[in-house]
Parts: C-alpha cells; structure tokens; sequence
C-alpha cells in the first residue's frame, strides 16, 4: 500500500514515519509514505501557494491549481495502482473510524490532501478529492496529524502490519490490561492486580474482560 502526504510542511511527518512499527513496515516494503511539499507544484516564483479569501474574512487559503497539480503528478508517478483514493482534511469532513480504517485498508493508494491556516479552496473538495474526512470534532491548525492518525490505523490493518506481540485489539473486544508488579506502590499505597487475572481460571478471565 502507498500513502502519499500533500502538505507545505513535509518535515512534520518525517520523524513520526520514521519510527516504530511504521519505519519497520516501510522497511519490510508492506507500505511506502511518500510526503509531497505543495510548494514543489506551483509556477509562482516566490513559491507562493496561498491567497486571501473571495468575499472577505481573515486568514489565507490554499489555492485549488497547485493542489490539482500535485494530485496529478502523484497519480502519473503511480500509473499502474488501480484502487486509488483522494483524501481532503477537513472539518466539514465525515468523521473518521475504526470502520472508515477498515474500508481505507482495501485501497492500493491514498493521496492526502493537507489543509492548513482558514482552509483550502472548495474546488479541491468539488473536483480534486474524492471525500473528506474529519478526524474529530476540534479544530487543528492543519492535515498533517490527521494524515498521520489514519496512516496509523489503516497500516496496523495491513497484512504483515502488526507482529506476534502486538495484535488487533478491536477484534476481541477492548478491555483493561495490568503486568508486573502484582503489588505496585503508587504513592505510599499497595495498588494490587485484579486477583481474577491471576487465577489461572480463562473462562473466569474471560468473564472479567467481558464486562470491562
Ligand atoms: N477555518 C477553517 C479551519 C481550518 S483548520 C474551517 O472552519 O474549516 C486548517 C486545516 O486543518 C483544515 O483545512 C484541515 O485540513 C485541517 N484540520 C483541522 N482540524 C481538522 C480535523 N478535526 N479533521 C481533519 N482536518 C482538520
């Protein structure tokens, strides 16, 4: 699976693709991430990618012609995926999920399109992506968490993803986890482990993640 991270700030996803279990899938070739500085595709000398907006209001827009030409560049530089998908950061978005996760995983490439400073042109909405995607209700100052939160989600659901100590928590059900010490001391006082996990009983331990 390839991500493709259009974004004015590239350095920021650098040093978090560049660790852990992700630096380890790209290094297994299970994904690539290529990020894309915006500023790379636009004619204008001062390498200017952002005007003020139609009608008035604070603040600058991302222009709808480099981002159309970023899009299009990366889709040239990738002409033999077939299950590609164009993705626009934005607060009007559907909200993201572990469902919206699962469906992303199916794609051979997704081309993120991060928003920064009032927003970005709706025509990127309109004719260069192909949906928009909120990761929550806040306000961030641009895409590039939220390219980094789906990348995250969608990857650990790549064959190969997670190794033999890690798994996929939300297929059993999420519950409370505790390890060493049985007996810890937090602040002066015995904080214990819930004596069932220590039972050896797996149906009672079952039982007790259930219900948590
Ligand atoms: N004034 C704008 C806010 C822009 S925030 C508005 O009301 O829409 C700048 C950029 O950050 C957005 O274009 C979007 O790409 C990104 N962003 C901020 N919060 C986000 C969120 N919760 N989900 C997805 N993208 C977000």
């Amino acid at each position: 699976m390839r991500f493709d991270i259009i974004t004015i700030f590239p350095r920021i996803l650098d040093s978090y693709i560049g660790e852990s279990l992700l630096k380890k899938a790209r290094e297994k070739g299970i994904l690539f991430i290529h990020t894309h500085n915006l500023r790379d595709y636009t004619d204008d000398k001062h390498r200017k990618v952002d005007d003020s907006p139609y009608g008035g209001g604070p603040g600058m827009v991302l222009q709808v012609e480099p981002i159309a030409k970023a899009v299009e560049s990366i889709k040239n530089q990738a002409s033999d995926v077939r299950k590609r998908r164009v993705i626009l950061f934005s607060l009007r978005g559907a909200a993201f999920d572990q469902a919206a996760a699962h469906r992303l995983a199916k794609y051979d490439q997704l081309i993120f399109i991060c928003g920064r400073y009032e927003g970005v042109d709706e025509r990127v909405a309109q004719y260069v992506a192909d949906e928009e995607i909120s990761i929550g209700n806040y306000v961030l100052s641009g895409g590039e968490l939220p390219a980094a939160i789906v990348i995250e989600s969608v990857a650990r659901l790549l064959p190969g993803f997670l190794g033999k100590r890690e798994s996929l928590e939300e297929d059993k059900g999420t519950y409370p986890v505790y390890s060493k010490p049985e007996i810890a001391v937090i602040g002066g006082k015995k904080r214990k482990v819930p004596k069932v996990l220590l039972s050896g009983d797996h149906k009672k331990i079952d039982e007790w993640r259930a219900g948590h």
